[in-house]
């Protein structure tokens, strides 16, 4: 029998809340196994199933703290605790927190790092802080993206940006352009580009509503591909993104979602029900 091996774990921090109302958000649009309450830390429980991980992981072990909402709105010791458990002294996962980014100050995030902490993901649309403002809160939040970079890069976390292709936001070369440059000029060293998918279940209550949206406003990523192969170096492929360098920078243009592939999982996910899920979309794909 071919042997599973799994890329990344997930566990979930947080309640399926958020301080966004990004209008291709999908994540309350697919299912959420367990109670949406708050994190169920058990922190014995996810240091076992991260040992499992590390047995059949494929490549670095990467240890994801995400959620169906914002993960910042938990407890900062919880993100912590969770964090500190990842991490295991340095044996265990390598951390990395996916968040919006716009509650982090520099306490948090130093005493993230001090816990082991090593790449923070941040997700926007664009370099722009009114444009994130706009379409992720309708103007409503206020960004700092700049700032928040260099604070997290000077303190020696790696910072990814992941944008989301959408119109208004990185849609064309020469927005493609200015977004690399001002990554570069404020320390961020990873930047992933990812095309917007719809829900695929449209009878869950907003799904339409999301996925009107998304076909109105989603940008193909093939102007992103023509400049990185025109000005960068292509990287070996992963199953599921094309990867680049380019002018110092690591860059990754995939799609939304990730779907299993020869006997390749691109993420393990911890459910809030304690168990072990080997897709975002399925509950069938439960493998612990
Ligand atoms: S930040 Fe994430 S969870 Fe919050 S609305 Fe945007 S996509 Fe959804």
């Amino acid at each position: 029998m071919q042997r599973m091996q799994i890329t990344t774990l997930s566990v979930m921090a947080g309640s399926t809340a958020c301080n966004l109302s990004c209008p291709y958000c999908i994540s309350k649009t697919t299912y959420r196994v367990g109670q949406a309450i708050c994190t169920p830390v058990d922190l014995g429980r996810i240091a076992f199933l991260a040992d499992k991980f590390l047995r059949v992981c494929s490549g670095l072990p990467f240890g994801i703290i995400t959620g169906k909402g914002e993960p910042t709105l938990a407890d900062p010791d919880e993100i912590g605790a969770l964090i500190e458990v990842l991490y295991a002294g340095g044996h265990g996962l390598i951390p990395e927190l996916q968040t919006n980014g716009v509650r982090l100050d520099a306490d948090r995030l130093a005493s993230w790092r001090e816990k082991g902490l090593n790449t923070l993901a941040l997700s926007c649309v664009s370099e722009r802080d009114e444009v994130n403002s706009q379409i992720l809160s309708g103007g409503r939040v206020s960004w700092k993206l700049g700032e928040l970079v260099e604070r997290a890069s000077g303190m020696g976390l790696l910072v990814r940006l992941t944008v989301i292709l959408t119109r208004g936001g990185v849609d064309d070369e020469a927005r493609f352009l200015s977004f690399m440059r001002w990554a570069k000029s404020r320390g961020a060293q990873q930047v992933t580009f990812r095309r917007m998918g719809a829900p695929r279940d449209l009878a869950r209550e907003g799904s339409q509503r999301v996925a009107d949206w998304i076909d109105q406003n989603r940008i193909e990523p093939s102007f992103l591909i023509d400049a990185l192969e025109a000005g960068g170096r292509e990287q070996d492929p992963l199953p599921w993104a094309q990867v680049f360098t380019y002018d110092g920078l690591s860059v990754v243009v995939t799609d939304h979602m990730n779907p299993p592939r020869d006997n390749m999982l691109r993420h393990a996910i911890i459910q809030p029900d304690g168990h072990l899920y080997g897709s975002w979309d399925d509950p069938g794909n439960i493998l612990i």
